[in-house]
């Protein structure tokens, strides 16, 4: 069904009124206080208002907007444009292989959705078989037959709880992709970064991804050891320090430190911290946590909202390029889901990416033993259906960025959680528009 609502977005900062339309992509003065009230009546009742129009100035100024590509809205279907090539690039291109090598964790940390008492995952001693980080690494290399290099990340639970399975995933992957570069990388909370380790991560050239939250009343308050609620600041401290010293190049070159924090004065005092490291501070990133998992959040922590600069970037370059907007879209957001990160699980089953709720079967997308389930994949990718009705009038799709990931309903893919989302993206980017309207128009 076609919609002739407008996808617009009017608003006024310091008495002077703007528009933004998702169509063009383009934000833009209104000259008159007469025009704005007649763009709010489009808006609420479709561009055919603009017949009843009576005053004749307001109705040229409206028609000339609508020639210059103003106040349409064409769409009407949404539907990844990659819809049609997921199957190839399942078939040839798939990007990076994570192997999720155990689930086993020797920390606690608040907002682990392993650790949580009110999540779905739950840490358990499972270890990724021989079996099936064969059938993966299998897997992986018929589909990336496009790529002249190969990567393969490790993730748990903590990985390193399962080293000898690491050793063994490169052993049989160096075998199978022959002369064909393989990338390595691992995400770990540094607690087992020892000598016989380190030295053989070393060797191996692998990227490592630091949980490392900054000082010690920072860490400890979210990252405590399993076992006895220990604190883990020390010896994170120590290897690190460790590797600093005998492998200084391999620290400047290898590590990145994640930092995910709970609010704003933790993250004063993480930055604080952190510009003491001898490392590149693109190498640093501190994250505020995804609350919605954690079970203290009734102790005063803030909302993650956009606070951050890359946000106020990233949607400043999009107001640069071109719409998404056509006939027939989609939101921006979703990758081909296994494409860019597919995630293998300890027992063999294929997932988009490690971020995703693997407990909820929604994102199953297939297993190791029977390949990809082509059917799923184009139901993740297009989780714009899930919303339809409000995508296809939504002003603010050039700025969505709503993957399946955040529309996670325990058991399926649920739009209740998917629109709250919406309202927050909408408050954001609503609020850089009128930041960017007065300062730069
Ligand atoms: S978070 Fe979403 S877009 Fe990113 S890799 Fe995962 S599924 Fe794809
Ligand atoms: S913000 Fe919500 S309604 Fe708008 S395009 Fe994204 S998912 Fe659709």
């Amino acid at each position: 069904m076609k919609n002739n609502r407008p996808l617009i977005k009017l608003f006024a900062v310091n008495g002077t009124f703007y528009m933004y339309d998702a169509v063009p992509n383009k934000l833009i003065s209104i000259s008159s206080q007469d025009l704005y009230a007649t763009l709010h009546k489009i808006m609420a009742l479709g561009c055919e208002y603009i017949d009843l129009i009576e005053d004749s100035s307001v109705k040229n100024q409206i028609l000339k907007l609508f020639r210059q590509g103003f106040l349409h809205n064409p769409i009407c279907d949404i539907e990844h444009p990659y819809t049609k090539y997921s199957e190839f690039i399942l078939e040839r291109s798939v990007e990076t292989l994570t192997l999720e090598i155990t689930q086993n964790c020797n920390f606690k940390c608040r907002y682990c959705s392993f650790a949580n008492q009110n999540a779905e995952r739950s840490h358990s001693a499972s270890h990724m078989s021989k079996e099936i980080i064969q059938k993966a690494i299998d897997l992986y290399k018929q589909s990336s037959i496009d790529f002249p290099s190969v990567s393969i990340s490790f993730y748990g639970g903590e990985p390193l709880l399962a080293f000898s399975q690491i050793k063994y995933a490169m052993e049989y992957a160096e075998k199978s992709f022959f002369s064909k570069p393989i990338k390595y990388y691992m995400t770990t909370n540094a607690a087992l970064l020892s000598g016989e380790v380190v030295d053989f991560l070393v060797n191996k050239n692998v990227d490592l991804l630091i949980s490392y939250d900054g000082p010690q009343e920072v860490q400890d308050k979210n990252r405590r050891f399993l076992a006895n609620g220990k604190s883990t600041f020390d010896i994170v401290k120590k290897n690190l320090e460790y590797i600093e010293y005998n492998h200084p190049e391999f620290f400047a070159n290898n590590i990145m430190i994640n930092s995910v924090l709970l609010n704003k004065s933790d993250r004063a005092k993480a930055e604080e911290f952190f510009d003491s490291f001898n490392l590149p501070k693109g190498c640093i990133r501190i994250n505020m946590a995804n609350t919605e998992h954690i079970e203290f959040i009734n102790e005063g922590v803030e909302s993650p909202l956009i606070e951050d600069d890359r946000d106020q970037k990233d949607f400043e370059s999009i107001l640069n390029k071109e719409s998404v907007v056509t006939d027939i879209c989609h939101h921006s957001g979703p990758c081909v889901p296994g494409g860019k990160k597919l995630f293998v699980t300890t027992n063999g089953d294929l997932y988009p990416c490690e971020k995703v709720n693997t407990s909820n079967p929604a994102y199953i997308i297939g297993s190791v033993f029977a390949g990809f389930d082509k059917d799923k994949v184009n139901t993740l990718l297009n989780i714009g259906q899930i919303s339809k009705e409000r995508c296809t009038n939504c002003w603010a799709i050039n700025f969505c960025s709503m993957c399946c990931a955040q529309c996670d309903g325990i058991n399926n893919l649920d739009d209740t959680i998917k629109k709250q989302r919406c309202a927050i993206l909408k408050k954001n980017v609503l609020s850089f528009l009128k930041q960017y309207a007065s300062t730069s128009l």
